[in-house]
């Protein structure tokens, strides 16, 4: 610790701190800037006028490095030195350095815009160009301006464009730590190996054979096929002769590990013994593993995009940027001369990959940040004026305004309504925080915070929910509710309420192979959001989990209705004669039902006619992800919606004419086939005679 080369620079740190509001450090991964800044601020007095906030991107680096601080300052995790992610925050009175998520911070500053608790705010991990962290970067440009007591703030990164970020900071200062990388040997495979998984695999053993002592870091791409490589690396490490070559430790490391999983890879390896880390991108920079020598890159990541031209997420393996490449490749070098084998051709490095990852705020959906920035009701914060590092896409920013209207949170001048305010509370996204809101009206606020929760829990909770299982869900025998035919929401409100009523029993989750850990997450999820609907309605609601799982079908219709709302955009119609649906919205898409779905067809064999969908994913097929069954009166509110809307009002354009539109932006305008019309007449006496038999139905 004591020869982290960021403690070189600590008088000159602390000076610049001094006379500048904003600085930005630059340091080679590993150079201490998320363990050691916040201390040095801490040595050097900062902490007597506030607390020093690190943000991190990551909720894993969040936990491990607030663990590590505390640990190195000899106080107890949660007293000093704390840690708050969504969901969980291990803070006290005492904390005087607290590690967050960027996502946190933008939520205590609505509730405290100027953030007087912190003297001290590091955006740490700013490479990483988060959507969170580009939104903090323009919130504390402001902030510098207008705050009363003194903030300090500084801005880290691992690469070296500070100077884009300097500019954005009126050129505040750039202080460059110089790290001691040793050099690292690049090897390239000759041609681009038919599956990365059995060359890693491969290159890993010829290291251990081979080379001298030292760990090896392997970059995948997720859990998945983490967990398939730590497989064959044992069982070939197994098969190697005995006393051939030195022992073999092979750790995982993804953000799903259970922490007291994750922390393994920082404890040093017995003598005589090689470590393989199989990990994904986060330890390319924010988690530094100490003892590498030796890295295995596959050349690929996973990467979440969002496309607001057809509202589909997918999650596609894709090809690393040369920043990324470069950033792997030196984590071989922190000890030692290192080397660094790249399971690619160099001219894939050379002519195929990109120069940088494109930034989240330019792939992701923005609904849930622009509700956000809405609410913040700052008088000079006109959305698609926000001064962002890098702007997003009109596009996008067009679909986050459609979203927000759709489900009332912005009245159609583009306005955030008392509804949108009240959602931008809730530590949630829009459709689930209107949700609640809906369903708090119906008298079914408890269940719908229990399916909210089992929404938000981030590991995949059933195990038929998990990718690699997901196409054996349905032939699986179970005892585990089904949902009764309305869909995935409600057989999530099921399962959780069966819980219930074992009274949390742990083995009941094993019996039923649910993750003991993801089901006692949900529980608290829901108890933090149920203390937060009291708190919003301040009144008493009643969120008590009743075990009503068997109840009327009345309630779950009520519930229905609730998510039909607070889904809004995310509706789809069946296609006559067709089990294949049509999304309703600006731009309709083919779709089909998830084959994870319960959701069932009835004894003719058809799907219901209209469903909402908690998310569009686009894999081999566009498919829609957890269904609910709604019905077709409850759509018509939407689509009158849909067919008032004037998005050059919504983006607070005036009264509809394209010219008022920002300059220089070309415009996206939906053109009139583009939007869907009510039934046709046809359509709607097809529609009339199946809600009569429904009815029928429904009445036996
Ligand atoms: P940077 O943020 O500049 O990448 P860090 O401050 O994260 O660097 O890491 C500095 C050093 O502290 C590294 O050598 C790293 O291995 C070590 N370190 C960080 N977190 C832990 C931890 N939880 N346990 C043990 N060592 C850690
Ligand atoms: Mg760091």
């Amino acid at each position: 610790m004591a020869n982290l080369p960021i403690l070189q620079f600590e008088e000159k740190i602390v000076e610049t701190v001094e006379q500048n509001p904003v600085v930005v450090i630059i340091g080679e991964t590993g150079s201490g800037k998320s363990t050691q800044l916040s201390q040095i601020l801490h040595r050097r007095g900062f902490t007597k006028s506030g607390i020093i906030a690190v943000t991190q991107p990551r909720r894993v680096a969040a936990v491990s490095v607030a663990r590590r601080v505390a640990q190195e300052l000899s106080v107890q995790l949660g007293e000093e030195v704390g840690y708050a992610i969504r969901f969980e925050d291990r803070t006290s009175e005492k904390t005087y350095i607290k590690y967050l998520t960027d996502g946190v911070l933008l939520r205590e500053s609505l509730s405290n815009p100027e953030l007087n608790q912190y003297s001290v705010i590091v955006l740490d991990e700013a490479h990483e160009r988060s959507l969170n962290t580009d939104i903090l970067l323009g919130l504390m440009k402001r902030l510098i301006k207008m705050r009363s007591s003194n903030l300090k703030v500084l801005v880290t990164s691992a690469t070296l464009d500070g100077e884009k970020v300097s500019r954005f900071f009126s050129n505040c200062p750039v202080l460059n730590v110089p790290g001691k990388l040793f050099p690292v040997e690049i090897f390239y495979s000759t041609e681009s190996p038919k599956s990365y998984i059995e060359s890693a695999l491969k290159t890993a053993i010829d290291i251990h054979v081979r080379e001298p002592g030292g760990d090896v870091l392997i970059f995948m791409t997720g859990q998945d096929d983490i967990e398939k490589l730590v497989k064959k690396l044992e069982e070939r490490v197994q098969s190697l002769e005995e006393g051939s070559c030195m022992d073999a430790i092979i750790l995982p490391l993804h953000g799903s590990l259970p922490p007291e999983l994750q922390v393994r890879v920082f404890s040093p390896p017995p003598p005589n013994c090689r470590r393989f880390i199989v990990a994904t991108n986060i330890a390319e920079t924010s988690l530094t593993v100490d003892g590498v020598v030796y890295v295995i890159d596959s050349g690929y990541v996973k990467q979440r995009l969002y496309n607001p031209s057809t509202g589909m997420h997918s999650l596609d393996v894709i090809q690393i940027s040369r920043v990324q490449a470069n950033q792997r490749a030196g984590r071989a070098g922190r000890t030692c001369p290192g080397k660094c084998y790249r399971l690619y051709p160099s001219v894939a490095y050379r002519e195929e990959f990109v120069d940088a990852t494109i930034p989240e705020i330019q792939r992701t959906s923005l609904a849930g940040s622009v509700l956000y920035l809405k609410s913040l009701d700052l008088p000079d914060i006109d959305i698609l004026k926000f001064d962002f590092l890098d702007p997003p896409s009109f596009e996008s920013l067009e679909d986050a305004l459609k979203q927000l209207y759709l489900i009332d949170a912005i009245d159609e001048n583009g306005s955030i309504t008392a509804i949108g305010r009240t959602m931008a509370e809730l530590p949630l996204e829009p459709s689930l925080s209107r949700t609640l809101l809906e369903a708090n009206e119906y008298g079914c606020l408890s269940q719908a915070l229990t399916v909210a929760a089992m929404l938000s829990a981030e590991t995949a909770l059933l195990p038929g929910r998990s990718k690699s299982t997901e196409k054996k869900r349905k032939h699986e025998p179970s005892d585990l509710p089904d949902g009764s035919g309305w869909g995935d929401h409600i057989q999530l409100l099921q399962i959780f309420e069966l819980w219930h009523q074992t009274d949390y029993d742990m083995q009941w989750c094993k019996d039923n192979n649910l993750q003991v850990r993801g089901m006692k997450f949900v529980r608290d999820v829901r108890r933090q959001l149920s203390q937060i609907m009291q708190k919003i309605a301040k009144g008493s609601l009643d969120v008590q989990t009743n075990g009503r799982w068997k109840e009327s079908r009345e309630d779950y219709r009520k519930l229905r209705k609730a998510l039909c709302v607070g889904y809004g955009n995310q509706l789809a119609e069946r296609m006559i004669r067709h089990n294949g649906y049509r999304t309703v919205g600006f731009k309709p898409q083919l779709v089909q039902v998830h084959p994870s779905s319960v959701l069932r067809t009835d004894e003719d064999g058809m799907l219901p006619n209209y469903v909402v969908y908690h998310e569009l994913i686009s894999t081999t097929r566009p498919f829609m992800r957890n269904l609910c069954e709604v019905e077709m009166s409850w759509v018509m509110p939407i689509r009158k919606r849909l067919e008032k809307m004037n998005i050059n009002r919504l983006s607070g354009g005036g009264s509809g004419q394209p010219e008022e539109q920002i300059e220089g932006e070309k415009s996206s305008l939906p053109k009139k086939d583009d939007v869907v019309r009510a039934p046709d007449d046809s359509q709607s006496r097809i529609q009339a005679a199946r809600d009569r038999f429904l009815a029928r139905k429904g009445n036996k």
